[in-house]
């Protein structure tokens, strides 16, 4: 059964990696001299020129209102979504790749409204794509929402499996799930042209390249700028039996103390401000990249996995605090605090350690010079690999005992 998962969700992990190298040239652009949203006479429209046709669909999502439009990917490049809304006709505006080869829009409307028109007109070497809402009593949105299905958008979600997976107890190598935050549609964090998504992916790439070499099977949530959801990402880490999931961030605060790395460990009681507010910028990340978290079926056997949580969490703090110290005596910047809790959905793994590793703050001047050092990242890199194995010996020279 275990090997059956495994290969689902190393087929999806590989339709990921497998995005062909794109000629950029070829893709069709944004044109933002034909582009405008424009608010009249309570309509609100949205049009966009394309410098080729694209398929598209357009749908309605809640919680908040929201218009998403898919299409065959489309190069944004050097096109701000705030320009086009600058009349503030829509509460915001965003768009990105969102799967490979296709984009989507995010666009917040002012209230309930629906879709009066979704069209495309095309000419051999331009498009435009024109949409007109209308607002609508807040029970007719209800009934007009939801993403439609159809095999040509989705694609194939890995299969959750239905009780907890046995923990490592040394006997074969330790199974690592790494998950750069963000990305896509959602850059996460950005200050001085650099882009949270990015600088953890590059880091993501090289701890990986060192944990190899440790001797740890290593899997990413993602391997290039693409947007995966946060429940997605806990999925992927379930579907592989991961002994471990590392979450990598590098988000910015506006608090001004805010430099150095931090480890995270769920805490759904976390009351910390700061937290908390990183913690409703990740999940509003899902929301805004137009994710449909409606129709959640949660196919894990509840009682197991109560169970499981309980011997789950002390796991999880002993290697925030071997991690922390790992860091710590590679002589590596730490925040204040360096281990703390917060309500990060991305660590509700039941069975599986989490944590996530705020590599600094890109808020901080000092943090983002650290983390483009591909000389820090190293040494960064070294720490962790260092904390996690030994974190992992005793982990399960614990398991054999438990077992006896
Ligand atoms: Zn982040």
């Amino acid at each position: 059964m275990k090997r059956i998962l495994l290969g689902i969700a190393l087929a999806w992990l590989a339709s990921i990696g497998l995005v062909q190298a794109q000629d950029f040239s070829a893709l069709a652009r944004v044109e933002p001299a034909r582009s405008h949203v424009r608010a009249t006479d309570g309509q609100t429209e949205i049009v966009l020129g394309i410098s080729q046709p694209v398929p598209f669909r357009a749908y309605l999502l809640d919680g908040p209102p929201r218009l998403i439009v898919d299409f065959r990917e489309v190069d944004f490049t050097g096109q701000n979504p705030a320009d086009m809304n600058e009349g503030g006709a829509l509460q915001g505006l965003r768009w990105g790749r969102f799967r490979p080869g296709w984009s989507r829009l995010v666009a917040e409307l002012p209230g309930p409204m629906r879709l009066l028109e979704a069209v495309e007109e095309t000419a051999p070497d331009a498009a435009l794509v024109r949409m007109l809402l209308e607002p609508v009593s807040p029970e007719d949105f209800t009934a007009r929402v939801g993403a439609p299905s159809s095999a040509l958008w989705d694609l194939p979600q890995p299969a959750v499996t239905a009780a907890p997976h046995r923990r490592q107890d040394g006997a074969r190598p330790l199974r690592v799930v790494l998950d750069p935050g963000h990305g896509g549609i959602d850059p996460g964090a950005e200050a001085d042209a650099q882009s949270e998504a990015v600088l953890v992916l590059t880091f993501a790439r090289d701890l990986k390249e060192a944990m190899t070499r440790a001797g740890m099977e290593v899997l990413m949530t993602r391997e290039e700028d693409i947007f995966v959801p946060l429940e997605t990402r806990i999925t992927v880490a379930r579907a592989v039996g991961a002994d471990l999931l590392l979450s990598l961030h590098a988000d910015a605060l506006a608090e001004g103390e805010a430099t150095g790395a931090t480890v995270y460990l769920l805490d759904d009681a976390a009351q910390d401000a700061a937290s908390q507010k990183l913690a409703e910028r990740h999940d509003r990340a899902d929301l805004l990249a137009g994710v449909d978290l409606s129709g959640h079926d949660d196919a894990v056997a509840g009682v197991l996995m109560d169970l499981a949580r309980v011997e789950t969490h002390p796991r999880s703090l002993r290697l925030a605090q071997v991690l922390a110290g790992a860091i710590k005596a590679e002589g590596l910047k730490m925040h204040r605090h360096p281990v703390q809790g917060a309500d990060f959905s991305v660590l509700k793994s039941p069975d599986i350690p989490s944590l996530l590793l705020e590599l600094g703050f890109l808020s901080s001047e000092a943090d983002r010079v650290r983390l483009l050092d591909a000389e820090w990242r190293k040494r960064m890199a070294r720490a962790v690999v260092k904390g996690v194995e030994s974190w992992a010996q005793a982990d399960a020279a614990e398991a054999r005992l438990l077992r006896k």
